[in-house]
């Protein structure tokens, strides 16, 4: 017996220390050390939605299953305000056409409906904006926060109304994280400064753009009339992901829609359930799926290339659906 246990013992420590074993336990090692910063997610988690995600959608697009999906990203736009005019922007081309701001109420209201459902996905307080402009900005975004505490809340802004403390103080509010994009030189060396300055805990939190030499840029369904290209004849996306509101409470197909043509309903009227799975979508889903794109006129103008890059099996079912 008493030499019995030592020879068990050491089976067990041959056992622990077997080269497969020793390899096992380095793999995990390695995995421990990594520490992804979110900026290093972000990117990761973009590449996924486009490559594997989206293909994955358009076949259940396909067989209707998406039907019944709710939306994953969900933009507020709470006033039609900017600090700049860029040419490619609607800012840059005329003053917006409603040029008023989100009505407190009914803000609060689009919150506490997203909190019945237990919104978990993407909010951004923003589109066709700039977010900051927005005197009541912390107070709606404190609201988000406190009944959505699962949902992922960022903007973009271009920085001109940002300096260190307010960033902060928006990371202290509930923001997940932030876009700021630089559109020129002072632009870029001013929001450079503020990644220096901020506490390295929030810096991982924003995203900066250097924007200063893009060139090219979305004809935002033909209305950026110099970026004008051809016609995508393909199914879009955009109408089973993203939910776009106004600030007029109006909620359109899709955030190329200067001009309210496919306004899917009203938030001042309908709950946003009723407008997502509402005629108005359905139709314009049905017309879409089949590369339709004269089902609108916003649409007939529109180059956004939908789901990305397809792989073979999505393809054929796209090719499956031309002549359906
Ligand atoms: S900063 Fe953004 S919202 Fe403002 S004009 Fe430029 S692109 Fe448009
Ligand atoms: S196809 Fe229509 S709904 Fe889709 S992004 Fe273009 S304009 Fe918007």
């Amino acid at each position: 017996m008493s030499l019995m246990v030592p020879l068990y013992r050491e089976k067990i420590n041959k056992k622990k220390s077997s080269p497969n074993r020793r390899i096992a336990q380095r793999n995990t090692d390695w995995k421990k050390n990594i520490k992804l910063s979110i900026r290093t997610k972000v990117v990761i988690r973009d590449y996924f939605i486009r490559n594997i995600s989206n293909p994955f959608q358009e076949i259940r697009r396909n067989i209707g299953l998406a039907d019944k999906d709710i939306f994953k990203h969900i933009l507020i736009q709470t006033n039609y305000k900017c600090t700049r005019k860029c040419p490619f922007c609607h800012y840059g081309m005329e003053t917006p056409p409603e040029n008023v701001d989100m009505n407190e109420d009914l803000f609060y209201t689009i919150i506490d409906q997203l909190r019945d459902i237990n919104y978990k996905g993407r909010i951004g307080l923003f589109e066709m904006n700039e977010p900051l402009t927005d005197k009541r900005f912390n107070k709606f975004l404190k609201y988000t926060r406190e009944k959505l505490t699962k949902a992922w809340i960022f903007i973009s802004t271009n920085g001109d109304l940002l300096s260190v403390e307010k960033a902060e103080q928006l990371f202290k509010d509930g923001l997940n994280f932030i876009y700021s994009s630089s559109y020129d030189e002072i632009a870029l060396k001013r929001n450079l400064k503020l990644l220096k300055e901020i506490n390295p805990n929030y810096r991982k939190l924003i995203n900066h753009l250097n924007r200063t030499y893009q060139s090219g840029w979305s004809s935002r369904a033909g209305n950026v009339r110099q970026f004008k290209k051809n016609t995508i004849f393909a199914p879009c996306d955009m109408i089973y992901k993203v939910l776009y509101i106004k600030p007029t409470g109006k909620v359109c197909s899709c955030y190329n829609d200067f001009y309210d043509i496919n306004e899917m309903g009203d938030l001042n009227k309908d709950s946003i359930l009723d407008v997502w799975f509402g005629d108005k979508f359905k139709k314009l889903r049905e017309e879409l799926n089949k590369g339709n794109r004269n089902c609108s006129e916003l649409c007939s103008q529109c180059d956004y290339v939908g789901y990305g890059n397809l792989p073979k099996i999505a393809l054929k079912w796209r090719f499956k659906n031309l002549f359906k």
